[in-house]
């Protein structure tokens, strides 16, 4: 079993054209993930001069390329419980803008030629006791209620057995509009495009301090490598931690980096996946500890859910792999004994209310914190900081929102089993 993500394992990597580290760029861009390289291609495209600062020897090769491969639409929260915050347009909004980002994937697969499997099979939410059922109901009579999306059905018990041939669960809410990709072949399109329209990605490149040139936003950012001055900064770092704690201090207080975990067997052959998931959507199960799965175009499962508290290291990876197992497991028992291939964390930009946050703040730009659901986010919020760089405030869906710090929370997020332990509980009382 190895190690390391199933996406950037089975894709070719993206070589970055050799360049000199410039001394002067209209954009310097922090982070070579979705976030960053979606800003990258759109800044570009408006003829901006681009650098792309990662830290990583390899583009996309932290949440972006270790993800459950899912591109789905919908809040990471119940929308209902949002429209009941924030008000009902507001929420509508907000849900839309996911609507959007699935959208703007599938515009720039088609535009960029990027070959990733791209597909729109929907997602199956699916509910692993009786009475989560009822809630499920109540979701989907809200969201086609307010006119949010119509796109939604509720499968029963009966209609999800044919589908998903597993014992576990009593029927799932269908959420049309959400995809899937290959995740290490969309990085490397989106590298590739961003690159042919002119911005330059820098990988081994950390940024470990950035400073102010007076009140604007012109910033000088000291690398590994030297220092670049740009007119504007983007900061797309998402859950990782390099460079010094100062530049990055205020976003890291307000983002709890959790791991999340994901195994994918052995080929299991064309016949076989088709029975196991005839469908071929992603599924999500209903629990604040949940599964989530789904096929490839090579026919692995890919199964993934928190599994433990902690953060990604190689045995946080492997042990989450043997309790992912049993999860497995118990969900298709007729995969009992079948071979791991890969095993991997990563962690997760969670916020305290599990929305991102983008925006301005003393003269940088930043968009992070889409919360286990950014696949999609991180692509259109790439674009729309794009935007907002070049004066359009209003083209970001989530400006204006209060971000305050997570109270104690200033190094290591230490509170993670206790975090755990509460989520565990809670399921199990539910
Ligand atoms: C295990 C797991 C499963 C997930 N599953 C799903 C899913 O199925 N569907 C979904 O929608 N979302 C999922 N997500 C979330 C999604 O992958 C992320 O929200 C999204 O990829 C974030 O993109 P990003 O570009 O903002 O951040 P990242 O992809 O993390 O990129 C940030 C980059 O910044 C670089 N960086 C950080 N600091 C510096 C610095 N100082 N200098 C230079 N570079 C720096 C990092 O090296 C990194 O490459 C999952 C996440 C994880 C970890």
């Amino acid at each position: 079993m190895k190690l390391d993500s199933y996406w950037t394992d089975s894709a070719p990597a993206f070589a970055a054209q050799a360049h000199e580290l410039p001394a002067q760029v209209d954009v310097a861009i922090v982070g070579g993930g979705f976030t960053g390289l979606s800003a990258a291609l759109a800044l570009a495209k408006r003829g901006a001069s681009v650098a792309v600062l990662e830290a990583g020897e390899r583009v996309a090769a932290e949440a972006s390329g270790r993800n459950g491969g899912h591109v789905n639409n919908g809040l990471a929260v119940d929308y209902a419980d949002v429209a009941a915050k924030v008000g009902v347009d507001k929420a509508r909004a907000w849900y839309r803008a996911y609507d959007d980002a699935v959208d703007t994937v599938a515009r720039l697969v088609r535009d960029e030629a990027i070959d990733c499997d791209f597909m729109r099979h929907g997602k199956l939410k699916l509910a692993t006791r009786p009475h989560q059922m009822a809630a499920l109901e109540r979701s989907a009579g809200r969201l086609v209620g307010d006119g949010v999306d119509t796109d939604v059905e509720i499968l029963d018990a009966a209609q999800v057995r044919n589908e998903v041939q597993s014992e576990r669960f009593h029927g799932g809410l269908l959420y049309k509009r959400s995809g899937q990709m290959h995740m290490g072949r969309f990085a490397k399109g989106l590298a590739e495009a961003a690159e042919r329209n002119g911005a330059q990605i820098h990988t081994g490149t950390s940024v470990q301090r950035i400073e102010r040139l007076g009140r604007g936003q012109t910033h000088r950012l000291h690398t590994g490598r030297g220092i670049v001055t740009a007119q504007q900064v983007l900061l797309a770092t998402g859950a990782t931690r390099h460079g010094s704690y100062g530049s990055f201090g205020w976003l890291r207080r307000r983002i709890v980096p959790i791991g999340s975990f994901i195994v994918v067997t052995e080929p299991l052959g064309a016949e076989r996946a088709q029975a196991l998931l005839a469908a071929r959507r992603t599924y999500t199960t209903v629990a604040n500890i949940h599964h989530y799965f789904r096929l490839t175009a090579d026919h692995r499962l890919v199964f993934g859910g928190r599994a433990r508290f902690s953060v990604s290291s190689p045995q946080a990876d492997a042990a989450s792999g043997e309790i992912l197992r049993t999860g497995l497991e118990e969900t298709f028992p007729q995969l009992r004994g079948v071979r791991l291939d890969y095993c991997w964390g990563g962690l997760v930009d969670v916020t305290q209310d599990r929305l991102p946050h983008a925006g301005e703040r003393d003269g940088l730009f930043y968009s992070t914190g889409y919360s286990g659901h950014g696949t999609q986010m991180s692509v259109l919020m790439g674009e729309r900081m794009a935007a907002v760089m070049a004066g359009d405030a209003s083209a970001n869906p989530w400006r204006g929102r209060e971000w305050r710090a997570i109270p104690g929370h200033l190094g290591p997020p230490w509170f993670l089993p206790a975090v755990g332990l509460y989520f565990r509980l809670k399921d199990r009382l539910a």
